[in-house]
């Protein structure tokens, strides 16, 4: 073994570096160094997954690197299992949302995060390729959504392009499997208790729905990087996201709520309807349900 000392050093500094990242932020090791264009991402595959970010110096993910390989589309395709019995709990409908439709996997208003997890067998049955630019070209796990979220996809990034904004995917899928392996090698890495400080609990990633999806612009930069916030890529969908039926998930100021940082690129379709809703009052899913913040404050 080569340095210990040294090697704890850097892996907390990297730790550190990755806090920034906390939400979803796959892609900051992920991130194309050159634009999008350069193409066949396998490249991918090599930056978080079995190098880590860690070693990478890349941002962790939280909600997720890549590790694409892992999973990579064969086991989305089967759809096999996924049984999702919608969870009987009461159709109570709070001052919020339809509390059915909370929990429940299927429903594409369904609440995911720190507290509320998807069952573990959970695989969306409907995952296909939006026609929409990514940072890269495979067609591989992490370019599938859930049928109407793709759908409305494609209208969103029509409608930017309308607009003169050219938008690109950065990630959208992973699964169970794929968030699972790579929270395993965090916690092999790091032990538990720091793993779940940068890396999504398996269960607990939004992605892992299929209705979310990290966007940059179409040069791929900033993508999952705090400076996206200021390009007008992440304006155009801070102002017409919802008209889509997604939202940005995770607000400005709302993190002791949604339990993740501000997070410009991570859209979550909800429908249009629950969009709007959330829009106009300036909330997030967790307060359109009258969920307990995740901070538990
Ligand atoms: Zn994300």
């Amino acid at each position: 073994m080569y340095s210990k000392k040294g090697a704890v050093t850097a892996t907390i500094a990297l730790l550190l570096a990755a806090v920034v990242f906390a939400g979803c932020g796959n892609q900051a090791a992920n991130a194309p160094q050159t634009p999008v264009q350069n193409g066949t991402n396998a490249a991918g595959s090599n930056n978080v997954s079995e190098n880590g970010a860690v070693n990478d110096g890349g941002a962790k993910d939280d909600q997720a690197p890549e590790g694409n390989n892992a999973a990579n589309g064969s086991n989305a395709e089967t759809g096999n299992s996924a049984n999702q019995a919608p969870d009987p709990a009461d159709s109570d409908k709070g001052s919020g949302g339809d509390k059915a439709a909370m929990t429940d996997s299927e429903s594409v208003a369904v609440l995911i995060n720190k507290q509320f997890a998807l069952p573990d067998d959970y695989e969306p049955k409907d995952l296909i390729y939006p026609d929409v630019r990514f940072t890269f070209k495979d067609k591989i796990e992490k370019r599938m959504m859930r049928k109407e979220a793709a759908a409305a996809l494609e209208e969103l990034f029509e409608g930017a392009e309308k607009d003169g904004v050219y938008l690109a995917g950065v990630s959208a899928y992973r699964s169970h499997r794929t968030q699972t392996a790579l929270f395993n090698r965090y916690v092999e890495k790091d032990g538990e208790e720091l793993a779940k400080t940068y890396s999504a609990v398996p269960g607990h990633s939004e992605h892992e729905t299929g209705l979310a999806i990290d966007v940059s612009g179409s040069d791929g930069k900033c993508a999952a990087e705090s400076c996206f916030g200021d390009t007008k890529e992440a304006a155009w969908l801070a102002d017409h996201a919802t008209e889509y039926g997604f939202i940005i998930r995770y607000p400005e100021g709302k993190e002791d709520i949604t339990g993740y940082k501000y997070e410009p690129w991570h859209l979550r379709y909800v429908g249009k309807e629950i969009a709007a809703d959330i829009g106009e009052r300036d909330i997030t899913l967790e307060e359109y349900y009258d969920a307990v913040p995740v901070s538990g404050q």
